[in-house]
């Protein structure tokens, strides 16, 4: 495949490695694939976007997977669950709506925002969340949360 190779600034015939490689996340060794472009005419190599994004989504999902850290699926599930929006979910959670929305889109959360989201799989924790920050929802939030809790409930019961 031809691409620009940035150091002869000339479109090349590149070619495309990946590997595994070590490296540190948060003081974390970890190893997972990464890839990169290599310049046949040069021999040097480089990341596109695209490339980087991919290395690093690997990144994260190695250190998510040995530090037990919840994943953007995962907290996307969560959320949808109980029907809730971005914005919503976060008042309840007593978090950010910016930094939920990152989250949701693969940024690495702490270990302690990644319990905390784990736990509200469990209706009864989400509900006592819910119950702690209601003043921060409009009637109508409350209004629609609580028949989604109503109808998780009433599926746990049916389901036991
Ligand atoms: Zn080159």
């Amino acid at each position: 495949m031809k691409r620009v190779c940035p150091y002869c600034e000339k479109f090349r015939e590149i070619e495309i490695v990946k590997k595994m490689e070590k490296y540190i996340i948060h003081g974390i060794e970890i190893e997972s694939e990464v890839e990169f472009s290599l310049c046949t005419v040069c021999g040097k190599d480089f990341a596109t976007m695209n490339q980087m994004d991919f290395s690093l989504t690997n990144g994260y999902n190695a250190y998510r997977k040995l530090e037990n850290i919840i994943f953007p699926e995962e907290i996307i599930s969560i959320r949808r669950k109980y029907g809730a929006s971005q914005k919503i979910f976060a008042k309840i959670l007593d978090l950010e709506e910016s930094a939920l929305k990152i989250y949701e889109q693969g940024t690495l959360t702490s270990k302690a925002v990644s319990d905390l989201i784990r736990l509200m799989e469990a209706s009864e924790k989400f509900t006592e969340m819910f119950g702690k920050n209601k003043y921060k929802l409009s009637p109508s939030q409350i209004g629609k949360l609580e028949n989604m809790l109503t109808k998780q409930s009433s599926c746990s019961v049916r389901s036991v």
